[in-house]
């Protein structure tokens, strides 16, 4: 049986979710089974050289996600964390850090989300000089790559793709709300991805007490985290979190 996480044994709480939180409201995981890359070669349409080389690939890839992004609902584990929010006492945080891009966790009601991998629901001028703003916008666009107004170079989805960096200000709020907590909780994630896989370390060597969510054991990571909960954050996640 699920035991509950003494909530309030702890301060400071940093919450870093992933993929597999979103399952349950049927968003598609990149890996583990069923994931996405099945569908398609994420490797290829996921990156920076991709945008450069085949911009209309990663805009395949991304109104596939937008599709099913736009009209999900969060799901009991998003539901879960926003709950934890609104009982947390005047001394205790909490920081919702996901490397989802997919706003479930704000749809649910979650305040001060840190989104380390930007968002669906936003596109900007791949054109860093540029001074068009990103924009709200759901479009799918499957047969040709958008332009932007201003400069005429290619729009892009406002996400973090692999080969770049995270957003510095997100990932300094969030290394910062790490290195401060004293519960480190990962729920839904394979733990793979840098840079947010090594939070757990850093939380680790600040002395938090670190503890994983997710249905398969981690690749690496396994000797870091003091308890692994194997099974659905959806029905895992509320008994957890009481
Ligand atoms: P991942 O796809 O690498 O791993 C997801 C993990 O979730 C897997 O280990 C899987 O076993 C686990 N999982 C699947 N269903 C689960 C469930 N119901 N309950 C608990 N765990 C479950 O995801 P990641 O580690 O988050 O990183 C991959 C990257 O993919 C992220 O950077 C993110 O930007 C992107 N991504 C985002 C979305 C989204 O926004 N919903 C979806 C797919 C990929």
């Amino acid at each position: 049986m699920t035991h509950r996480i003494d909530m309030a044994a702890y301060r400071r709480i940093v919450i870093l979710t992933g993929a597999g939180v979103s399952a349950a409201s049927g968003l598609d995981t990149f890996r583990g089974h069923g994931g996405l890359w099945r569908q398609f070669d994420a490797e290829a349409c996921a990156t920076a050289t991709a945008l450069r080389t085949d911009p209309l690939r990663v805009w395949r890839l991304i109104s596939f996600m937008r599709r099913g992004a736009k009209t999900a609902k969060p799901n009991p584990a998003h539901q879960a964390i926003v709950a934890l929010e609104n009982k947390l006492r005047a001394t205790q945080s909490l920081t919702v850090v996901t490397q989802n891009i997919d706003g479930l966790h704000q749809r649910a009601g979650s305040h001060g989300v840190i989104e380390l991998h930007g968002r669906l629901s936003h596109t900007r001028c791949a054109n860093p000089r540029c001074s068009l703003k990103p924009f709200e916008d759901w479009e799918l666009y499957e047969t040709q790559t958008p332009r932007c107004e201003k400069c005429g170079a290619v729009l892009r989805p406002d996400v973090v793709l692999f080969e770049e960096l995270l957003p510095p200000d997100a990932y300094r709020a969030c290394d910062d709300a790490v290195r401060a907590c004293d519960l480190f909780l990962a729920v839904g994630t394979s733990c793979t991805v840098h840079p947010a896989c090594d939070f757990v370390f850093t939380a680790k060597d600040h002395g938090a007490t670190a503890i994983l969510v997710n249905l398969e054991p981690p690749e690496n990571a396994v000797d870091v985290f003091d308890e692994i909960h194997l099974g659905p954050a959806e029905e895992l996640l509320p008994a957890l979190l009481g």
